[in-house]
């Protein structure tokens, strides 16, 4: 097995890293920290949980301790982008864990937290800056700092950045940074969108990869239960009743249908929080701490609040809601499973989310179990992966649940639910509202142009000149 010693790191960074209790590299360290401390350029497709911030955090801070440097006033030697607030201050708090007996400066600036503050701290100069794209573009235009010093940047959950729109603010960073850089990106799925930005980004890449893109990791156990939406509050409460020591976070869609489940939760008697867009970054911070402390033992979130935070220890991870996005499933469970543990990923899928969990099926390449309800037939001519072909049947899936809502034998609660809205539409912009940070439309929405240069809006749309519009109906008279 690799040990530490055998990566090439500074003995006084394996030091302080034995003193943390890591005693052997994760496999995506193994693989990426001697490629960095040779100066490549690296594409890094691990998942959350692998340990990827040790990956490029502690070669990054051996390049630091030997270029022997100071950084001048407002200035950053390395930079690191992260989509989330919860992400950006998990990182600085994992490296300040790893500069601990260094000079080393680590500061962190993310939206919803004083501006005037952070400018402050950028004053002296910063070794690591771990920044959200949006605060970071405002503090630059303030003249907070430059970024021409940076000489090594990191791109942390790439596709989480582009998910939430930031391509646009990606871009304008991309053209203030100095060269030569070392540029390192991390992602736990590769779309094309994060295909193209790595090819604007980086030289000659290596790729290392922990494990293949869109797999959820091994160690999780995931089941699903079909119910209907009404009733899938009250057999979350059945569930957690059955495992009250456990650690369980809730995945909800809306910020609204996350505290309405969380009011339900505590009114129940269950030791419940939420975190989500509507939460000041103070009560945010605090709910995930009583999390973490054990205070309390559920935590009800949205995607954008709880992406990428590290809580050990979590058992289970329930999607009361199904993602819109079948890449935020395998982001969600990561949240269990943490640093070589195992751990439980449990959905509930209404009738009208079964496409959603097709989906997300297609994209891990295994179907889900059933744990509870009866799972509907594929659409005729739609079976994918080890699953047979099945006919539509007549007694369907939206039919046998109504039945089974009429004789709800065992449902406690017929409060609707939490989240009762249907899924569908683009959640985009309200995940980027619910980010609280400045946001910019994502490459896919902005207009397009036809090949004559003129403007139109959608595709789809008919207001190009050009298209000719619907044939109206002339009635002829009858021959003579
Ligand atoms: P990350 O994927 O960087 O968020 O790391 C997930 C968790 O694994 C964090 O709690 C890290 O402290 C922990 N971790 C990272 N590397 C190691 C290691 N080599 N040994 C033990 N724990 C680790």
């Amino acid at each position: 097995m690799t040990q530490f010693e055998s990566l090439g790191l500074a003995p006084s960074i394996q030091k302080t890293i034995k003193s943390l209790g890591y005693e052997t590299p994760t496999p995506i360290q193994v693989e990426a920290i001697p490629l960095v401390l040779e100066g490549r350029d690296l594409i890094g497709l691990a998942q959350t949980g692998t340990g990827k911030t040790a990956a490029f955090g502690l070669p990054l801070i051996h390049h630091l301790l030997s270029e022997k440097e100071r950084p001048a006033s407002k200035t950053v030697r390395a930079l690191i982008l992260a989509p989330t607030r919860e992400l950006a201050s998990q990182i600085a708090t994992n490296l300040r864990d790893f500069v601990r007996h260094t000079h080393l400066r680590i500061g962190v600036v993310f939206g919803g937290a004083s501006i005037h503050f952070q400018k402050k701290n950028l004053e002296r100069g910063t070794d690591i800056l771990v920044a959200t794209p949006g605060r970071l573009l405002d503090l630059v235009e303030r003249k907070a700092l430059r970024l021409d010093t940076v000489k090594y940047l990191v791109l942390d959950e790439a596709d989480q950045m582009l998910d939430l729109g930031f391509i646009v603010p990606l871009r304008k960073i991309a053209a203030l940074l100095g060269t030569p850089r070392q540029t390192l990106l991390f992602s736990a799925t590769m779309p094309k969108q994060v295909e193209q930005l790595s090819q604007a980004y980086l030289n000659n890449p290596v790729r290392v990869a922990t494990s293949a893109p869109g797999r959820a990791v091994d160690k999780i156990n995931q089941s699903v239960h079909f119910v209907s939406q009404p009733d899938k509050a009250a057999l979350l409460k059945v569930c957690l009743a059955e495992r009250e020591d456990d650690l369980s976070l809730v995945f909800a869609r809306t910020k609204h249908g996350a505290e309405k489940l969380m009011k339900q939760l505590v009114a129940r008697g269950f030791k419940a929080g939420s975190i989500h867009g509507n939460k000041s970054q103070g009560q945010r911070t605090r709910a995930i701490k009583a999390f973490k402390d054990g205070e309390i033992r559920i935590l009800v979130a949205t995607d954008v609040a709880a992406r990428g935070i590290d809580i050990s220890g979590v058992s289970h991870v329930y999607n009361f809601n199904l993602p819109e996005v079948p890449e935020n499933y395998v982001h969600r469970i990561g949240r269990t499973a943490r640093a070589g543990a195992s751990g439980k990923a449990i959905a509930f899928c209404a009738p009208e989310e079964f496409q959603l969990l097709r989906d997300i099926e297609k994209l891990m390449g295994s179907r889900i179990e059933t744990e509870g309800g009866e799972r509907p037939a594929d659409p005729v001519g739609r079976s994918f992966g080890k699953g047979k072909k099945r006919s539509r049947s007549k007694n369907s899936f939206n039919q046998k649940v109504r039945g089974r809502q009429q004789s709800a034998k065992w449902s406690p609660d017929r409060t609707g639910g939490a989240d009762a809205s249907a899924p569908g539409g683009q959640n985009k912009r309200r995940q980027n509202a619910d980010a609280g940070e400045t946001r910019t439309s994502p490459d896919n929405v902005v207009a397009i142009r036809d090949n004559a240069g003129q403007k139109f809006q959608k595709p789809g749309g008919n207001n190009n000149p050009n298209r000719p519009g619907k044939r109206r109906r002339v009635r002829r008279k009858p021959a003579a």
